[in-house]
């Protein structure tokens, strides 16, 4: 195989992919990548200054990039981004479901509107996204979905039901979307990190009570065989692996991006 091969493969180029909390964090640093690597890039956020000015910043470095205004809990938004998508740019293959909420509290202390709201960003979202990009996938003979699950879709955590009940729910959706739509060559899997650096992370952080800084930043890596915190970069590095063609026998299953804190 030669080198030019190799470039081929991690190659988007001609494809389009959209991402959901693609403004900040593991959205944004996707987006980043996804563009680099030869992708349309669609960043769907609530966030629409940031939004704006990110997709404003990849074109800037020669990518392609639009940004569009999505609340992910509302259908008629997630229809109206994915028409949006294909007028634009004519095609769908890669959707990036990745947009979410923390809200660190047990059941006692959880309101029902706060646990309506964390499932309604992360699960109903991922749901609603994936109906309405679907049928455009099929359209052109396949895609790549990959669905922001966490390390807590596989374990559970303090002062966290909803959120692990969504991560926990996104796993075995995807699962059940894997079935549904392998016959038309549309693979869905789960991202699964572990502690990043975001503005998600700040905000569990402060939400505990504590300061985001060194101190805290080490308590995050500390049972972490690889004994740093994670970077957007490093979730969006396996994006890419899940997006392209050099996993396109991997469906319905789920990639660990977290240090080997899971191994543990
Ligand atoms: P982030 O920096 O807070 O980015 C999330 C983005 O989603 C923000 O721009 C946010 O806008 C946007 N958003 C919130 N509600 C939305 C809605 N209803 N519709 C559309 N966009 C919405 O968070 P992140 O750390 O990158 O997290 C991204 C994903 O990774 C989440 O699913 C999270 O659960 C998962 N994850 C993160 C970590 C971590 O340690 N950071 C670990 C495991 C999994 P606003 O800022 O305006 O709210």
């Amino acid at each position: 195989m030669k080198h030019t091969d190799i470039q081929d493969l991690l190659s988007l180029s001609g494809k389009v992919a959209i991402i959901t909390g693609g403004a900040s964090g593991i959205g944004l640093g996707t987006a980043k990548k996804l563009a680099l690597a030869g992708a349309s890039v669609v960043i769907l956020d609530i966030n629409d200054a940031l939004g704006n000015l990110e997709a404003e910043a990849i074109r800037q470095d020669g990518g392609k990039a639009h940004f569009c205004h999505c609340d992910v809990r509302s259908a008629e938004n997630c229809r109206s981004a994915v028409d949006e998508t294909f007028e634009m740019f004519g095609r769908i293959d890669i959707l990036f479901n990745n947009a979410g909420i923390a809200i660190r509290k047990n059941a006692l202390e959880l309101e029902p509107d706060e646990w309506d709201l964390a499932l309604d960003v992360s699960l109903k979202g991922q749901y609603l996204m994936t109906k309405y990009a679907v049928p455009h996938m099929i359209k052109s003979g396949g895609g790549s979905i990959i669905n922001t699950g966490s390390g807590w879709s596989l374990r559970g955590g303090e002062n966290a039901v909803a959120y692990c009940a969504m991560k926990g729910g996104t796993l075995n959706m995807t699962r059940a979307m894997a079935i549904d739509f392998g016959k038309y060559n549309i693979r869905v899997n789960t991202i699964c990190p572990g502690d990043i650096d975001t503005p998600m992370l700040r905000s569990e952080c402060e939400q505990l009570g504590g300061d985001y800084d060194e101190e805290y930043i080490k308590s995050c890596y500390k049972s972490r065989p690889i004994q740093r915190i994670g970077t957007p970069d490093d979730v969006a590095n396996a994006v890419l692996f899940l997006a392209g063609s050099m996993s396109e026998w991997i469906s319905g299953s789920y990639l660990v991006v977290d240090g080997g804190g899971i191994a543990g």
